[in-house]
């Protein structure tokens, strides 16, 4: 069932890649195994999702200890800098990075480890008071500070959408999602690239995708 569920997912993401002039490898699909088991997670890996998202630390180390470095390891909710430390050695990106502090601790913690963190900055798109991330004014200070950081490396930007029952309504959301990448590229800082768009769940990825989304993270339409 879950292997009909990735067929049916990753037909979608074809058909809106098309849909918006782009290839089906120009999206990765992390599958976002929060609600399931390492079992479960595992049968996702077999059917060809080698992304996964965890959306707490300790759920991620939880399934980290069976699967290990068997899929490419996404964190993908809010990070507390103390942390950090957990997972430095582990995740391949961090999506959810609203703070300098918060930079400035994977910054040191990876130094440690011995690797570059690849980030994307999370923004607070729709003004949603309950959400994550920063405004999108503020992207640009940040930005600036970033690039100063050596072992931090800046893919990109990712938001959520408000929950809705009509997804054509986030495609605003996701269209300034994508335009504060284009006005930040434009700003030529050194060492930050703005090639990652996170943005798109279940309910919105093919909005998501007709908006420029290079990344969509997905759960319980893999599970259902
Ligand atoms: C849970 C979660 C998702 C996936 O949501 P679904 O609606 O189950 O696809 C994506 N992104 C984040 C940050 C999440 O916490």
């Amino acid at each position: 069932m879950i292997q009909d569920n990735v067929k049916r997912v990753m037909e979608e993401i074809a058909r809106a890649a098309a849909t918006s002039g782009r290839k089906p490898e120009d999206i990765t699909l992390v599958g976002v195994t929060k609600t399931v088991t390492a079992v479960q997670a595992k049968e996702l890996i077999d059917a060809g999702v080698t992304n996964l998202g965890e959306n707490r630390v300790q759920s991620l180390l939880d399934k980290y200890e069976t699967l290990k470095d068997e899929p490419a390891w996404h964190l993908i909710g809010h990070l507390q800098t103390n942390k950090v430390k957990y997972i430095a050695d582990k995740v391949s990106m961090i999506h959810s990075v609203d703070s300098l502090k918060l930079a400035e601790e994977i910054d040191r913690r990876f130094q440690m480890a011995g690797r570059t963190a690849n980030i994307l900055v999370q923004v607070n798109v729709s003004g949603e008071e309950s959400k994550f991330g920063i405004q999108p004014e503020d992207a640009f200070p940040l930005m600036e500070s970033l690039s100063q950081l050596k072992n931090i490396q800046v893919c990109g930007l990712m938001t959520m959408a408000p929950k809705t029952d009509h997804p054509d309504d986030c495609r605003k959301f996701f269209y300034g999602l994508h335009k504060l990448s284009v006005d930040i590229r434009g700003k030529k800082y050194d060492n930050i690239n703005m090639g990652q768009l996170s943005m798109g769940m279940s309910g919105d990825f093919r909005e998501a995708i007709l908006e420029g989304a290079t990344i969509v993270r997905i759960g319980s339409a893999l599970f259902q």
